[in-house]
């Protein structure tokens, strides 16, 4: 199974992700989790993504393309997948479909979660995440048992530096402008299904599964 889930940020990609990810034992391969383990490693992809994260704003197209064509089509390519956080313009869909082609494979599903801005804004203000196993909290609906501390792992959990109001803000623009055309690209090529994601994680994961179900 390739999947791609697509959405604003902060409509719960990530955490629909790691289910998935368990219940169909595939890889969730998040772009922003990779571009942050490449800041926290000091790399100069990570020199490079920070001007651009830290703001709210895209990494360039080409730095995305390389880095998942090395990780989709490169030694070892996974079998299944479920693509968090990419494509995220049409350039970047484009050319994915491209290596799509080249590989002789194609995607399965696209999943847009939908949920509305206020909702959205609400959920990264209060978005913790674990700086070790990268699971994803929310203070108002879904905090860990301990304050500050990862339940699965006991990691510390932190506040993304991009979820700070103002940058959330120019995120959701950037995401109108760059991302949102590629509801209709994903329509045209029949691989769209839209899914309510403003009810909690297991709700969501519910009205996944009827779509897949369906599918
Ligand atoms: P995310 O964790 O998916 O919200 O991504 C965090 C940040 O990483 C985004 O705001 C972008 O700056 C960058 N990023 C992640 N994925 C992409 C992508 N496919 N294209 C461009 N920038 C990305």
């Amino acid at each position: 199974m390739k999947m791609i889930l697509l959405g604003p940020p902060g409509v719960g990609k990530g955490t629909q992700a790691q289910i998935l990810s368990r219940e169909y034992r595939i890889p969730q391969i998040s772009t922003g989790d990779i571009l942050r383990s490449a800041i926290q490693a000091g790399s100069e992809l990570g020199k490079r993504a920070n001007q651009y994260m830290s703001k709210g704003e895209l990494v360039p197209d080409e730095i995305m393309l390389g880095l998942i064509r090395e990780r989709l089509f490169g030694d070892n390519p996974p079998e299944g997948y479920i693509l968090d956080g990419f494509p995220r313009t049409l350039v970047q869909a484009e050319a994915l479909n491209q290596l799509f082609a080249e590989n002789k494979t194609r995607l399965d599903i696209v999943l847009l979660l939908d949920a509305d801005e206020e909702l959205i804004l609400k959920r990264l203000s209060s978005r913790r995440v674990c700086r070790k196993c990268k699971a994803v909290y929310n203070l108002l609906t879904q905090p860990p048992a301990v304050d500050g501390i990862c339940d699965k792992c006991g990691g510390p959990l932190y506040q993304r530096d991009d979820d700070k109001i103002e940058t959330i803000q120019n995120r959701l623009a950037v995401y109108r402008r760059q991302t949102e055309p590629l509801i209709n690209f994903y329509k045209s090529i029949n691989l769209l299904k839209t899914v309510d994601s403003s009810g909690n994680p297991r709700e969501v994961h519910q009205n996944i599964m009827k779509q897949l179900g369906g599918n």
